[in-house]
């Protein structure tokens, strides 16, 4: 009699284990601070003097101007996100999307428009060289990641940061010269707010697999003010705030420029030029 019911018992349990789902672990969903470090802080280079207030680097012969003070006619507002659909040229993504670009001119600058949403230039490119000059207002308020915070997407999808690192400390790998929540700069060549900043940017685009994981990956060096922050970095993947690098497959891309939503006086650029490679 026993057998028999030690019989239907284990009949009925595999009967129950056929009927439920199998339940793995679920990982803690991830917050912010998780990819996030504070230390080591990079150390301070100050940047070699200035002669005027002029233009630090006017363009060669060869680059294409993207802005030189005279109108947004390379511009084009950005996607609300950074669309990024597998197996999609990044230069699909047209103007209609985004509409036309609202950032604001202001004395030959172009100063963001924090409403209007980022936005990203019509042309679209593969490896290249990239000028960029930005500053930070004198004045500025905000601490950490919410004072002077904008950020240059390399082909639209990886953020080199923009943010006021002087005298204003964040995550390490938040700072200005950073690629954001990945590598830091190799030290913090901030200048002073109401001092312009610029940045050299040498990128080689990422090759892919037929798969869409990444053959090659991207590569970036980048020069803040004369100095070197990022020496021939490896792109890990996307740099979201929340969440570790995602690799996906993409084209030609544009630059895009960020409207970061906090509340700190708007920051300026001036004298973007980008020479393909
Ligand atoms: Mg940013």
């Amino acid at each position: 009699m026993k057998n028999i019911l030690f019989i239907l018992f284990a009949g009925c349990s595999l009967f129950v284990q056929g009927q439920t789902k199998k339940e793995y672990p679920q990982p803690t969903p991830m917050t912010h601070e998780m990819t996030e470090f504070w230390t080591p802080q990079p150390r301070i280079v100050v940047p070699g003097k200035t002669l005027s207030e002029e233009i630090l680097v006017l363009p060669p012969s060869d680059a294409i101007i993207l802005f030189d003070g005279t109108g947004l006619s390379n511009w084009e507002g950005a996607p609300n996100k950074t669309v990024l659909v597998k197996g999609k040229d990044m230069s699909k993504f047209k103007s209609s999307e985004g509409g036309e670009a609202k950032w604001i001119i202001k004395d030959g600058t172009l100063v963001v428009n924090k409403e209007s949403g980022d936005i990203q230039t019509k042309l679209t490119f593969g490896d290249f060289q990239l000028h960029i000059e930005w500053l930070i207002p004198e004045g500025i308020l905000g601490d950490s990641q919410l004072r002077g915070n904008s950020g240059i997407f390399l082909q639209g999808v990886y953020e080199l940061q923009v943010l006021d690192s002087y005298g204003n400390e964040t995550y390490a790998n938040g700072m200005a010269g950073s690629v954001y929540k990945q590598t830091p700069p190799l030290v913090n060549a901030m200048r002073k707010p109401g001092e312009w900043n610029s940045y050299d940017v040498i990128y080689t685009a990422p090759t892919f697999r037929e798969d869409g994981s990444y053959r090659t990956r991207p590569i970036v060096t980048v020069i803040q003010n004369g100095i070197l922050v990022q020496n021939n970095t490896t792109i890990l993947g996307t740099t979201p705030y929340i969440g570790f690098p995602q690799v996906i497959l993409h084209g030609k891309g544009p630059i895009r420029l960020q409207a970061h939503g906090d509340k700190s006086e708007p920051i300026s650029f001036r004298n973007i030029w980008i020479r393909e490679l």
